[in-house]
């Protein structure tokens, strides 16, 4: 008997999250212990290239692990975001559309932690795309001291208003800890979950 198959490493990881840092340390907390866990697990990171906010500490974290890390900045944000200077490569792209479609192209799987209106586009935009089957890459939301509490009901709202299907719980995993974002993305890259996504 053959032995069960592993599940797919997750060999790159994009990482969404604010620019800022919000109020509550246990936010950076958070993207801290995510970010080690990646270096400790070789996977990359993926991001915004910025070194401020929750993304910056997410950055750093990748990088005392030993890990790398893959920005993608527009050239117009390079200043404003300060982009980091110890990133592994530093892509430097003409506008957002191409930061949000090479961000889509090098990475396994995204992942989303607490942060502002920018975070929210960047996540909805990976979610449509998925819900039109454009791609099947696991989207794992991360309710850091449920953070996005009032987004989970609004998405269910959805659903029970009719304006969306029951499979956004196949569009989007939520997990509470960081701690549980590599396996349950290894998890869904075993077994995608795409033939779910329309069932009401
Ligand atoms: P925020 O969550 O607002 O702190 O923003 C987090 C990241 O999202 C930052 O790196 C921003 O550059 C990026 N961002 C802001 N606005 C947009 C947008 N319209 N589309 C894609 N990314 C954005």
């Amino acid at each position: 008997m053959s032995p069960p198959s592993a599940a797919p490493k997750l060999r790159s990881l994009c990482v969404f999250c604010g620019s800022q840092a919000g109020f509550d340390p246990v936010y950076v907390t958070a993207a801290t212990t995510l970010g080690l866990a990646l270096a400790a697990h070789g996977t990359d990171l993926v991001f915004g290239g910025g070194r401020v906010g929750l993304m910056g500490a997410l950055a750093d974290a990748v990088l005392t692990g030993g890990g790398k890390i893959i920005g993608v900045i527009p050239g117009f944000l390079k200043d404003k975001e300060l982009a980091h200077p110890g990133a592994t490569e530093m892509l430097v792209v003409p506008d957002m559309h191409s930061r949000k479609k090479l961000m889509f192209e090098r990475s396994d799987a995204f992942c989303i932690l607490p942060g502002g209106m920018g975070t929210l586009d960047e996540m909805f935009e990976i979610v449509t795309w998925r819900q039109l089957r454009l791609h099947d890459k696991p989207i794992i939301l991360v309710n850091v001291a449920n953070y996005w509490a009032d987004m989970i009901t609004l998405l269910d709202g959805m659903v029970r208003t009719g304006f969306a299907y029951s499979g956004r719980h196949a569009l989007i995993t939520v997990v509470d800890q960081v701690e549980a974002v590599i396996g349950a993305a290894e998890a869904e890259l075993k077994a995608p979950k795409a033939p779910d996504l329309f069932k009401v």
